[in-house]
């Protein structure tokens, strides 16, 4: 049984940027700029803040937080996506998540400029996502399928299963794993809340993946022998066991599914550490297409 090191191909993927940095400096090009937009001060919010700031030192990339408070008004949030829109020396920004109820979460997408959208939210790049065409990723579907990729997994003519279907996960990476690409060619079929014999329609699945925000509740059960299992949910839940009173799960019982399968990613330490450094290789392209 193969666990599928998410942490290693992540920093993998780190350190072949900080060599592509290294290459531009030396060129005298300019090196990636990723900036952060952040309204209140959520404390997942703000430990992500400083996980992108982090990361991007560690490549050589400059970052730039722009924090709100929680009652900024949508006229100034947007005024500020004009600036960091105009700006030349920024290729690309993301916008945390959620966002206050007065705001507009659709006006604020739409305003971003699409060439700066690493989030991957604007319809424009949603919509070259669908059509196959050359785009930026939303990063966690992106980090999925380079980690399935990266792992030695074959996707093409594999029935994948993906079970959730929200924006920014489910839907984005069913879209990935269709395309007529050779990292994908998937058949796949996507499942929700509402979809009658969800285990019987998982146990059909060569590959697994699960993004439902639900800790744990994907059992040996749901899962074909020989499968490959990728978790996409990460949950903090109680346990008095624990040193620390709690303790990180996934959405999938990694211990009895791990025993079924050829494959399974752990959590933590699976597509988590993904989704950052695929943010990163947005931001490369971004930087490469616009400034270098
Ligand atoms: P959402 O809550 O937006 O979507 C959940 C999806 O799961 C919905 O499509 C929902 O169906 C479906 N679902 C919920 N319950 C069930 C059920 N009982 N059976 C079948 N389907 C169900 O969550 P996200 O997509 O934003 O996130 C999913 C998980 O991934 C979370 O644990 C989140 O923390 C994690 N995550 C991890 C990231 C990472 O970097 N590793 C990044 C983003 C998210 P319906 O549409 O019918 O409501």
């Amino acid at each position: 049984m193969q666990i599928i090191d998410g942490k290693a191909i992540a920093l993998e993927i780190k350190m072949e940027l900080a060599q592509e940095v290294k290459q531009l400096l030396e060129h005298g090009q300019a090196v990636p700029h990723l900036a952060a937009v952040i309204v209140g001060s959520d404390g997942a919010s703000l430990t992500y803040m400083e996980s992108i700031k982090r990361n991007c030192k560690e490549v050589g990339y400059i970052a730039s937080v722009y924090q709100f408070p929680a009652n900024v008004q949508e006229a100034e949030l947007l005024a500020a996506l004009d600036f960091l829109n105009q700006d030349d020396e920024i290729d690309g920004y993301i916008i945390q998540l959620p966002l206050p109820k007065h705001i507009s979460l659709e006006k604020v997408v739409e305003h971003v400029d699409y060439n700066k959208d690493m989030d991957c939210f604007h319809p424009f790049n949603t919509g070259k996502l669908m059509l196959g065409q050359d785009a930026f990723f939303p990063a966690t579907p992106y980090g999925t399928i380079e980690l399935i990729k990266r792992a030695g997994i074959e996707i093409a003519g594999k029935h994948c299963v993906m079970v959730g279907r929200s924006n920014i996960v489910g839907k984005p990476l069913a879209m990935l794993l269709a395309r007529n690409h050779p990292d994908a060619n998937a058949t796949v079929t996507v499942c929700h809340s509402k979809t009658a014999n969800l285990q019987e329609i998982c146990r059909q699945a060569d590959i697994l993946l699960v993004a439902i925000g639900k800790p744990e509740m994907i059992t040996a059960d749901y899962v074909k022998q020989g499968a490959t299992v990728i978790d996409i949910g990460i949950h903090r839940i109680e346990d008095p066991d624990s040193e620390k009173g709690y303790r990180i799960c996934g959405d999938v019982k990694y211990d009895e599914v791990a025993k079924k399968c050829a494959a399974i990613t752990p959590v933590p330490g699976g597509v988590g550490p993904m989704t950052m450094s695929c943010l990163l290789l947005n931001v490369m392209k971004a930087c490469k297409s616009t400034r270098n």
